[in-house]
């Protein structure tokens, strides 16, 4: 029988594991079954804060590890859901600016500059090398959970750090990502 997932605790900033950089996994960490479990337990929490991105150290574990899913919040993405390990850029071009909001800092939403297009090369779940190209709401998420493996977060960069007050910010703040307001109208929420 496979083992249930099960809810972690999202930690809060100021939580130390928020602000110092994750280590980076050995492969052979992923043959480990409570290492899957783990990955199992993150989307669980994840869909249950509800956010679209999670990275390991928001629950405490200091790996360089993180799963996105953005399919319920944008069909045209349908990727999700995808598992993060060891990931790191090879791309970085062009410059958006949205809010954002964390599920390690409720309630509150900032704005911040982002790369427009990131190309990101990671291992799955399973140690098996992939690349993804990320814009728009995607390539954020993937830069803001990129920042948590490397101990920061959102509001250490971001502008004009308030307490949500819209629904929209509302949204943001809640599901831990990330949102746009000033941008072009088919970019939503990101929480992460
Ligand atoms: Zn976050």
């Amino acid at each position: 029988m496979d083992p249930v997932p099960y809810f972690r605790a999202i930690i809060n900033e100021p939580h130390p594991t928020l602000h110092k950089a994750a280590k980076k996994m050995r492969p052979e960490e992923l043959l480990d079954a409570l290492v899957q479990q783990m990955i199992d337990d993150m989307f669980v929490t994840m869909y249950a804060a509800p956010g679209i991105g999670l990275a390991a150290p928001q629950i405490n574990v200091s790996k360089r590890l993180f799963v996105v899913d953005l399919t319920e919040e944008r069909e045209e993405y349908r990727l999700g859901p995808l598992v993060f390990v060891n990931p790191r850029f090879t791309v970085r071009e062009g410059e958006v600016e949205s809010n954002e909001g964390c599920l390690s800092v409720p309630g509150k939403v900032g704005d911040l500059k982002r790369y427009e297009r990131v190309v990101c090369v990671a291992l799955d779940r399973n140690g098996k090398r992939f690349e993804v190209e990320g814009k728009g709401l995607f390539g954020r998420c993937l830069q803001h959970e990129m920042d948590h493996l490397d101990g920061t977060l959102y509001i250490d960069k971001a502008q004009n750090i308030r307490a949500a007050v819209t629904a929209e910010e509302e949204e943001t703040a809640s599901t831990e990502g990330e949102s746009t307001s000033s941008g072009d109208g088919d970019e939503a929420a990101l929480s992460a």
